[in-house]
């Protein structure tokens, strides 16, 4: 390979370089006012496939986020004073450079992340698809006329964008919680902090180098790396950054709305979940337990929709625990990057142990294990999966969040019991239906407390929905129209005094 002028060129392993068509998507250092920028330290990245070091990104000191929140401060000026179209313009350059890149961007994510090539790609059309909806809606991000109480005045509202808002994104999806915050904002005229998970930091990067290609202003969209807690803590603290908007756990969610409450931000945010799935009487069982099979092990179980504690009829438990074994086997766990593969490894060492904690309490307890097929000469942040039947209230696995290949399966005696145990969680993201009967099904959908229900499909998310939880799995919506309203304020005005329309 010619010799490239990359940031920290020679510290990028040479392995993950040779599977780049273009080898300056991995960028190492963080993006601020539109330079590539050096901190104090590196972190490494690994793989968590092989534990090998992909590369590096720099660790920011304090005074250089500050210089970020300024840039973005300083940028929101212009950058709001372009016409939706002006925006929406740039920001469809940055989706098409995505699809243009998305072979890149999804080998990169692998190589970060550890999830199967195909899944990768699929999240890059994802994450593009954000950026083209938000481009579009721009344009009809209207106001409203209201009837006048007043006489001689003409009321109406504006919507106009918030601010800096600071984007704080996990490791799970790496490109599309970025662009789904992203282009929300940038859309409605916001400039952007994004702090990427330190696990996934190229995917971020990318997305900033193929911004500066598709001509995003400096200081209008920019990444900050490094030490998560000072960074957060610096951007909450801030008075110039408007709106935070996270997606992670909920521990780290409620830290950092403590730490918003100074400044009264607005804050929407994405935490976890614990989703149950839900199989009724009437419901073909095979179906349903190849259906959960595909809401349980999506990203190897690392998903807050995925299907934490799967509920099926006492008379159809056994049928649909053979049936889900079955279908389990069938997995292949291994490298993201080899074909075939379902699931990748999970993100870390930690992981695994959590993983297993969740497994040898819930057989302390009384759970019966039934496992699938173990991986072979694979290291030991892979994880193949569980299934736990006889699962009760009283352990993590129903609990907790799983985050892992883990399912758990509960048997039920009446839907109403069902429904009972189905919200006793202080979760509320999604919850998953499979049945035929509209009654049930819509005596769920009305009493489940969960943001987002899916009946008789495992897919439900993408751009044009208003994805969110209730309960403590968050504040807010992300995608849809719905999107604009955590980077926007409704501005009413009275026009008064106003002359009587003649005729009137
Ligand atoms: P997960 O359990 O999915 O890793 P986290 O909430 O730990 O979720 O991480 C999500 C994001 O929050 C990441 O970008 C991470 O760097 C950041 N983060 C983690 N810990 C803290 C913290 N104490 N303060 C602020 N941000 C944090």
């Amino acid at each position: 390979m010619a010799a490239l002028n990359l940031p920290y060129e020679g510290k990028a392993s040479n392995a993950v370089l040779a599977q780049l068509d273009d080898a300056r998507l991995l960028r190492q250092l963080a993006y601020i006012n539109g330079k590539w920028v050096a901190g104090n330290d590196d972190i490494a990245v690994t793989n968590p496939a092989d534990d090998h070091v992909l590369g590096y990104v720099t660790s920011l000191k304090k005074s250089q986020v500050d210089k970020a929140i300024n840039a973005a401060h300083k940028a929101f000026v212009p950058w709001r004073a372009l016409s939706a179209e002006q925006r929406a313009t740039k920001l469809m350059s940055w989706h098409d450079l995505l699809l243009e890149n998305r072979e890149d961007l999804a080998r990169l994510m692998v190589l970060e992340q550890g999830k199967a090539l195909n899944d990768a790609r699929g999240e890059i059309d994802y994450g593009a698809s954000f950026i083209r909806w938000f481009a579009e809606e721009a344009r009809r991000a209207y106001g409203e006329t209201i009837p006048s109480h007043i006489p001689n005045a003409q009321l109406a509202t504006l919507r106009e964008p918030i601010g800096v808002a600071a984007l704080i994104t996990p490791w799970n999806f790496p490109n599309a919680m970025i662009t789904r915050k992203a282009a929300a904002a940038l859309a409605i005229g916001c400039t952007v902090i994004v702090k990427p998970a330190n696990e996934t930091p190229f995917s971020a990067l990318a997305l900033a180098e193929l911004a500066e290609r598709a001509g995003i202003p400096a200081g209008v969209f920019n990444v900050v790396t490094g030490d998560a807690p000072m960074i957060a803590a610096t951007l909450c603290a801030s008075d110039k950054v408007k709106a935070l908007s996270f997606t992670g756990s909920t521990r780290v969610g409620k830290i950092l709305l403590e730490q918003c409450a100074d400044t009264v931000k607005k804050c929407s945010m994405e935490l976890g979940g614990n989703a149950p799935f839900i199989v009724l009487p009437d419901m073909d069982i095979h179906e349903a337990a190849n259906a959960a099979i595909d809401a349980k092990f999506q990203t190897s179980g690392q998903d807050c929709l995925a299907a934490n504690r799967i509920f099926v009829p006492r008379e159809y438990h056994d049928e649909f625990v053979a049936a889900f074994a079955a279908g389990m086997q069938k997995l292949r766990v291994g490298n993201g990057m080899q074909k075939g593969v379902d699931l990748g490894p999970l993100i870390s060492r930690q992981a695994v142990e959590k993983a297993q904690k969740l497994v040898d309490d819930a057989l302390e307890k009384g759970a019966t294990l039934l496992a699938g097929k173990s991986p072979q000469s694979l290291n030991s942040n892979f994880f193949h999966p569980v299934l736990l039947t006889q699962v009760t209230p009283d352990m993590a696995v129903y609990r907790e969040e799983n985050f892992c290949p883990v399912a758990g399966v509960i048997a039920y005696d009446n839907v109403d019991d069902l429904l009972v145990a189905a919200n006793d969680t202080e979760y509320g993201l999604a919850a998953y239906v499979y049945g035929n009967d509209i009654r049930d099904i819509w005596k769920l959908m009305r009493g489940l407390e969960f943001g987002m229900v899916s009946v008789n499909s495992v897919k439900m998310t993408g751009h044009p929905i208003p994805f969110g939880g209730m309960k403590q799995s968050g504040l807010g919506r992300e995608g849809s129209r719905h999107g604009f309203d955590e980077y926007s304020e409704i501005k009413y005005y009275c026009l008064g005094g106003l002359p009587t329309a003649s005729g009137c």
